[in-house]
Order: C-alpha cells, then sequence, then structure tokens
C-alpha cells in the first residue's frame, strides 16, 4: 500500500463515533443554518485560541476577504502578501478590491521585517503574514513594524492552528486572523469550513454582517459593500466542535513526525521549522536535489507533494505587484512536502523514517 501525502478521510478512532454523531445531531435537530451549532463552536475556538471575537465562515478564502473588508481598508489599496503563500491572500484580496503586492522571503523561508520593508510601497495599507507549514513569522518585529507604517496586520493562521509562541496563540497579536478548516488542515471538517477572529468589538461585528449579504440591523437589506454569503455550516461547526478537543495531540503528533524526519535526513537534508514549537502542518524537506527525494520516495511506495510550486508574483489570475521575489524561487525549487499527519499508522511513520534515513543527496 502506497503511504499518501495527506489522508484527512482517516478519522481516529477516539474522533470518528463523535464526529458522526455531532452530524447526526444537526441532521436531526437543526437548525441547517447558523445557530447554536456556529455559534457554540465559535465561542469554544475563541476560549480555546484566546481570541476575543470569532466568526465562523464558509471557507478559509473567504476568512481572508471578510477579514480585509471588516477592517475597512480604501478601495485599491496595497495589501502585502508574502511570495510563497499559496496565492490564497492575494485571492482574497482580490476579491474585494484591493491589490496584492509581494514581499520575498527571508532565507528561513517565511517574510520578515526586511523584506517586508523592501515590499513596503505608497498605498500599502496592510500587510498579511502567513504562518506557514505550522511555523510562525517573526511576528512581534513585524508587529512592531507595521505599527510604525501605520498598518493593518492580518495573520493567516490556515496551517497554525494550535500554534503557540511563548505561551501565546498565533493569531492573538494581529487585527485579524483568519483560519482554514479544510479537511487536511489541522483541526479540519468533512468538507469546507473558516473562521475570522478579531480582538475589536466593531470590526467583528461588521464581518458578522459581511458573512450574510452585508445585512445589519435587518434582514434583505445590504448595508455594507462587499457582503457576500459565507456562513459557517452548522454541520461543520459541530464536526469541528467536536475534534478540537483532540487539537493538541493531534499537534503533538505531528511535531513528533516531523522531528523524526528531521533527524533521519540530518546531514542530507534540512527539515522547515522549529522543532520546539512547530504544528507541522506539512513537514518541509528542503534539498537542492528535491526531485531526487521525490523519485527515492516514491520508489518506496511514499507520495509527497510541493507546497507550493508557483509564486504569488508568477500567478495569472491575481496580476499582483511589487519587486521579483529571488529567495522565494529559489526556495520553490527545493522543497519538498514528506507525509505528516497524525492518523499515519506506526508501520508507515517507520516506512518514512527508514526511506529518509537511506537517501543520499545528488551532486
Ligand atoms: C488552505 C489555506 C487557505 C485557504 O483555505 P480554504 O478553506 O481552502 O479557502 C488560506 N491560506 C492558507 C495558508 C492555506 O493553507
Amino acid at each position: 500500500m502506497r503511504i499518501p501525502s495527506a489522508a484527512p478521510t482517516r478519522l481516529g478512532d477516539d474522533e470518528a463515533a463523535a464526529v458522526r454523531a455531532a452530524v447526526e445531531r444537526v441532521i436531526a435537530d437543526g437548525p441547517w443554518i447558523l445557530g447554536p451549532e456556529v455559534e457554540s463552536f465559535e465561542a469554544d475556538f475563541a476560549a480555546y485560541t484566546g481570541l476575543p471575537h470569532a466568526v465562523g465562515v464558509g471557507n478559509g478564502t473567504d476568512a481572508l476577504a471578510v477579514a480585509m473588508s471588516a477592517l475597512g481598508l480604501a478601495p485599491g489599496a496595497g495589501v502585502l502578501v508574502a511570495a510563497d503563500e499559496g496565492g490564497y491572500a492575494a485571492t482574497a484580496a482580490r476579491l474585494v478590491g484591493l491589490v496584492p503586492v509581494v514581499m520575498d522571503v527571508a532565507r528561513s523561508g517565511v517574510v520578515d521585517v526586511a523584506t517586508a520593508s523592501a515590499a513596503h510601497r505608497p498605498g500599502v495599507e496592510a500587510v498579511v503574514v502567513t504562518h506557514l507549514h505550522g511555523d510562525a513569522v517573526p511576528l512581534a518585529e513585524l508587529d512592531a513594524w507595521r505599527r510604525r507604517h501605520g498598518l493593518a496586520l492580518v495573520e493567516d493562521c490556515a496551517q497554525a492552528h494550535g500554534l503557540r509562541i511563548g505561551g501565546r496563540h498565533v493569531g492573538t497579536t494581529g487585527d485579524a486572523a483568519t483560519f482554514s478548516f479544510y479537511p487536511t488542515k489541522n483541526l479540519g471538517a468533512v468538507g469546507d469550513a473558516g473562521l475570522v477572529g478579531f480582538s475589536d468589538t466593531s470590526v467583528a461585528e461588521r464581518a458578522r454582517a459581511l458573512r450574510q449579504y452585508g445585512w445589519t440591523d435587518e434582514r434583505f437589506r445590504p448595508d455594507l459593500p462587499s457582503g457576500r454569503n459565507t456562513r459557517l455550516d452548522p454541520l461543520q461547526a459541530a464536526v469541528l466542535s467536536a475534534r478540537l478537543p483532540h487539537l493538541d495531540a493531534r499537534n503533538l503528533r505531528r511535531r513528533e513526525l516531523a522531528r523524526r524526519w528531521r533527524d533521519a535526513l540530518a546531514g542530507s537534508a534540512v527539515l522547515w521549522g522549529d522543532p520546539e514549537t512547530t504544528v507541522a502542518h506539512h513537514a518541509v524537506a528542503v534539498t537542492d536535489d528535491r526531485d531526487g527525494l521525490a523519485a527515492h520516495l516514491s520508489a518506496r511506495g511514499i507520495d509527497t507533494a510541493v507546497h507550493y510550486p508557483h509564486l504569488v508574483g508568477e500567478m495569472p489570475g491575481l496580476s499582483a505587484e511589487g519587486a521579483p521575489t529571488p529567495v522565494a524561487a529559489s526556495l520553490a525549487r527545493r522543497i519538498l512536502s514528506v507525509p505528516c499527519f497524525p492518523e499515519l499508522t506506526d508501520d508507515e511513520a517507520d516506512r518514512v523514517g527508514a526511506a529518509l534515513q537511506d537517501w543520499t543527496p545528488r551532486g
């Protein structure tokens, strides 16, 4: 049997019964739009992360779009996005009439104050930082920098549920935090789902209106521009409430797998991220012989993936602005995601570990 690079439908025995019960409950009791299941997941997730306000939406891309609209940026304003963020923040910016401006990344693979400063230009009103692969950007420094420049800060936490830095959850530093619960994420739904968190009460209220046609006080009357329909589905909310209590344990399992891969690759490739804090959404090997490693693993029945093969500045549909991003371009040719999900069996983990251990890069 091949080992897949992700396996979201492999629910662990500990979670499967609770997930099925949650779905049955919503079907039997309703309501099927918004209502107590959505409110209770929002409250649970806010309590878990320490976010003052949580607004459930349809997916992680809409979470970014709703966040940007709710923050009230000027039409046509620039939004700084990382060149290697996968295109999600840039897509959301375009959806709400904003202009993505790409930042290169540091050699660590994430943006920092130097790369953000280099990309900053007149007309930019916000910066989106993406906590990529389960690791945080240098948040304290970036937060101080953006405050000096009067920029809004959106933290894209779609790959970093449960990630804490100095005891504090990512997402609680910026003006908005966005989450996707796409099935492969660290906290996954059984379909599309997302959430956006805020510290400011009135911004959160705007987001609540924006996710439902822009209605504020009255039904059937959009009051805000950029309203849309992107409510969190109560079926998904109930599933997420059932799975949230397992998130920390599942993240520990991811971190433990990433540690094994790091040790197994020592001397032949670097593994992305901080071994102490990572929630290892992806386990990304960085090597000049990426294609060699992919072929070696594939020959041993192990699937891999590249997150992400394309830079935001090269995505035809987004027409992002900004200077070339050579560091991100070089990294995009050297990264390979190795299977790293909590439901990997012990046998599969042994196979992946052994295969990584007996790989030697060419050249
Ligand atoms: C998955 C992901 C998104 C988009 O989430 P969807 O729910 O698929 O819309 C946004 N940002 C990042 C970093 C992601 O990994």
